[in-house]
């Protein structure tokens, strides 16, 4: 029964839905409009006025708004007769111009008897029109308030928030992630998980970017939160592909890096050096503590793989295992020792395990305690792989090419 108060609450519903829907990106909002689609401008003109009589009156169909005056009207009617013109049904009276909050009966375009309605007559949209009880209105029995649907009894739209008012429904907000069963009609559509709208992947997001808290610096996996960190000087969002970060601590220790545990093993020979070693390696007991070389934070991290068997006589690993070491990396708080206005990404592979409390968003200073010593990986014995690849500030940095340099370059005094 489409009254205009059922269809005020059904545009206030469909206002709701089209908030949900305005965060899906639209992906060619800026393509231009394809020419050919359009109408031919003067074709559509020249229809136009030719279909207009030059002499026609501005108003012509007034008499379908007019009543309807080829039944006889009742002499014991000296109102127009409520049920004229309307479809068979039941409809609440008081939205048919009568003065009761009953239900009126229609059929044949007469008026049947009233039904009074105790506690007034629902107007409900797409449905027969009823008196008010708890079985057609979920607000039926509750102060004014907010409730989740399914908390009130509603028979549809249960996850949704229903706003109370007088006892009736006044609003529907959808709630796009559930609802929040609350107490006293304090009732919440359930926060969404900040990481569903993390487009660019897994990794580390800053909230306000996703919608979260701006605080906040988000380590997102498949589109959910798999653990946060409150950023303490706030978060600082990077390019499209580029790890959030959250803002640099005043740099505790120096800036330069810390030698790594153990014996030197292997030195870096890559990018013209004639060897293919990115980095150095240095042997350490397993489960030697390892410690950040530098303050920074840490912004990636990968820890559950095992030893990979390393074949000696050939120098190799199975293919399979490529890459699939745990390890700790850190973005400098100082940048790079030897030019400040450059990012420095520091790698430490092959680690055991990670140490309490390290993942990505972590803030450490040099000196703090990240990982243990391990064998994970290709590696024929524990040892740490330490890479360093400074980058233009705000560029990604990656293993293995020749953007990494030698880290003892930027070995502490
Ligand atoms: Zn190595």
């Amino acid at each position: 029964m489409r009254s205009f108060a059922a269809l005020a609450l059904a545009l206030a519903l469909a206002g709701c839905s089209g908030t949900v829907g305005d965060l899906t990106p639209v992906p060619d909002a800026d393509a231009p409009l394809d020419d050919a689609s359009l109408p031919a401008a003067p074709d559509a003109r020249s229809d136009a006025s030719s279909d207009a009589p030059s002499d026609a009156p501005a108003v012509m169909d007034a008499p379908d708004a007019m009543p309807a005056l080829d039944r006889p009207a009742a002499v014991d009617r000296p109102t127009l007769e409520p049920c004229a013109q309307r479809e068979d049904g039941t409809w609440c009276a008081g939205l048919l111009g009568l003065p009761s909050g009953g239900l009126l009966r229609c059929e044949g375009g007469a008026a049947g008897a009233i039904e009074p309605c105790a506690d007034g007559c629902l107007d409900l949209p797409g449905a027969t029109d009823a008196c008010a009880t708890d079985a057609v209105e979920p607000c039926f029995n509750d102060p004014d308030g907010s409730y989740c649907g399914g908390s009130i009894g509603a028979s549809t739209r249960r996850d949704d928030l229903y706003v109370c008012v007088g006892r009736r429904t006044a609003r529907i907000d959808a709630c796009a992630s559930g609802c929040d069963d609350r107490a006293g009609g304090t009732d919440a559509c359930r926060a969404a998980d900040p990481c569903a709208r993390a487009t660019f992947g897994n990794g580390a997001y800053c909230g306000a970017g996703i919608g979260g808290d701006a605080a906040v610096l988000y380590n997102c996996q498949g589109g959910r939160t798999a653990s946060q960190a409150r950023c303490e000087r706030g978060c600082e969002a990077q390019p499209p592909g580029v790890p959030d970060r959250c803002a640099a601590a005043p740099t505790t220790g120096r800036c330069c890096l810390l030698r790594p545990p153990g014996s030197f093993v292997r030195g870096f020979s890559a990018c013209g050096r004639g060897g293919s070693h990115y980095g150095v390696d240095s042997g350490a007991g397993l489960g030697t503590a390892l410690v950040a070389g530098i303050s920074g934070t840490v912004v990636g991290v990968a820890t559950g793989h095992p030893n990979c068997p390393y074949n000696v006589s050939a120098g190799t690993c199975p293919s399979s295992c490529v890459n699939q070491f745990n390890y700790v990396k850190i973005r400098s708080d100082c940048g790079d020792p030897s030019d400040g206005g450059r990012d420095l990404y520091v790698y430490y592979l092959h680690v055991d395990r990670l140490a309490a409390g390290i993942g990505n968003g972590v803030h450490v200073n040099q000196g703090d305690l990240i990982a243990y010593v391990g064998n994970s990986g290709c590696s024929s014995g524990p040892h740490v792989h330490l890479e360093i690849v400074p980058v233009a500030r705000g560029a990604s940095a990656f293993l293995n090419t020749c953007t990494s340099v030698d880290p003892a370059s930027r070995y502490c005094p």
